[in-house]
């Protein structure tokens, strides 16, 4: 659903990807899962799938949509055009985002290749990343501090002969535990006397460099999230050369913004698709059972439960939406407060809407069944992973603060009126 209305390619897109991922992505969600084992074979093992789906979803031209018109390596689309199409991938959340080589973390770290890395950095990361070749990982939250204030990170990244030395342990660093995860981006301290925003820098360590270890996987309400899963990761004296700074040192929050903002609205975007997924089963299911005389459907609160899941998923994605249409007409910085809004409700509209869909399902809700207890750890996750609610919300409430002063203050220089004395 768009509020515009779409160029042909874009619809053709729509078309062709909408085909793709109904017809060979969820098909082979079970097979997936099975080829993945059980045990250390889980994170040695990248379903031949998947890339047999790589090859078709490049065949179809369904490949890097992500990377927009301003980038030269993208695929020309707006911000606006590829939320659309996001969504249709955020239907089969562990496949056809990968399969088109529009995953997250990959995709926020090929932005900061594509914006910020130099000739070098790009030919030795993004070219192979953009190819599907390798995968990749962010690195930027630890065990021993709150890094919802990334202020707090104390990894140390040290000037030492003639490069850098890494120290420092992170977890929850998703993608670390996939099979091709060839690259770290690794967030840490250089100057530790330098302002509280000037203090850390982002670097590229491979992830062959002597010195880093992935620990363990974490996981998520049970789930492993293998092959990628989300790993503590262990970086001890790892060297990397001068030249694997990203930007400059104490760049690093300015790396952080550009990477995470259009990163959240993908997962608001993906998040519509498993909502639209969730309210599709829970319409199918109380159509198909009966209780107490009557199909489920059939009972008033049911109704209710499937009205409030429509209305909730349109007004979420007219958020996202509208975020989307922000970044492309005043760019990321200027649609912090929409993209901010959009993190925080979108997950919690779809958490409630996967909720509704498991109850139902009854029991069979919670199970393996359905993919609605897998899309709910995972929606769940959400609220907390690229920053807890209660952070944007404070963000918001600021920048709501800020531009209602800044429209009094105009109002009142117009009317001739003096603000009000301080207290
Ligand atoms: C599935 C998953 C994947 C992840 N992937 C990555 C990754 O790839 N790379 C990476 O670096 N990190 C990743 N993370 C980590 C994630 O970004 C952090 O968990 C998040 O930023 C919060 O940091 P924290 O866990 O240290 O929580 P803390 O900073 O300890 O905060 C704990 C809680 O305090 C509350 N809180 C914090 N600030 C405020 C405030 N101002 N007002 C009120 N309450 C507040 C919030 O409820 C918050 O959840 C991932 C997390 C998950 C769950």
């Amino acid at each position: 659903m768009s509020l515009v209305q779409l160029s042909p390619r874009v619809q053709e897109l729509q078309r062709r990807l909408t085909e793709f991922v109904e017809n060979e992505c969820i098909p082979v969600e079970a097979e997936y899962q099975k080829a993945l084992g059980t045990g250390e074979q889980r994170w040695k093992t990248v379903p031949p799938v998947m890339d047999r789906l790589k090859a078709r979803a490049r065949e179809l031209g369904l490949w890097n949509l992500f990377l927009t018109r301003e980038y030269k390596e993208g695929a020309g689309l707006t911000n606006y055009e590829y939320a659309v199409l996001c969504e249709i991938m955020g239907r089969s959340p562990a496949i056809a985002p990968e399969a088109c080589n529009c995953s997250a973390p990959d995709t926020g770290n090929m932005e900061v290749f594509a914006k910020y890395g130099t000739a070098a950095q790009k030919e030795k990361w993004l070219v192979p990343l953009m190819e599907g070749k390798i995968r990749s990982a962010f690195a930027m939250t630890e065990p021993a501090v709150a890094s919802s204030d990334a202020t707090n990170i104390c990894t140390r990244i040290e000037a030492r002969r003639g490069g850098y030395t890494v120290n420092g342990r992170k977890w929850w660093i998703s993608g670390a535990g996939h099979p091709k995860c060839a690259v770290f981006l690794v967030m840490g301290k250089t100057d530790l006397s330098a302002s509280k925003y000037g203090q850390q820098s982002i670097v590229v360590v491979p992830a062959d460099a002597p010195g880093v270890t992935v620990v363990r996987p974490l996981t998520v309400f049970g789930y492993d999230d293998a092959p990628h899963g989300h790993c503590e990761v262990v970086f001890e004296n790892v060297w990397v050369p001068k030249e694997n700074l990203i930007l400059g040192e104490g760049r690093g929050f300015e790396v952080i913004q550009g990477r995470l903002g259009p990163g959240r609205i993908h997962h608001c975007m993906r998040s519509l698709g498993m909502g639209e997924r969730g309210l599709e089963l829970m319409v199918e299911r109380v159509q198909g059972r009966t209780t107490f005389g009557r199909k489920i459907v059939e009972h008033g609160v049911v109704l209710d439960y499937i009205a409030k899941s429509r209305m909730e998923l349109e007004s979420a994605r007219m958020l996202v939406l509208r975020a989307a249409d922000m970044i492309d007409k005043v760019g990321a910085k200027n649609a912090k407060k929409e993209i901010a809004m959009a993190k925080v409700v979108v997950p919690t509209i779809v958490l409630g809407i996967l909720d509704r869909a498991i109850q139902m399902h009854g029991a069979g809700g919670v199970g393996q069944d359905t993919p609605l207890a897998d899309f709910w750890a995972g929606m769940r996750t959400l609220r907390i992973a690229d920053g807890p609610d209660e952070v944007h919300t404070r963000q918001i409430a600021q920048l709501e603060i800020a531009e209602q002063n800044a429209r009094l203050a105009a109002r009142r220089s117009r009317s001739g009126l003096a603000a009000p004395a301080k207290l």
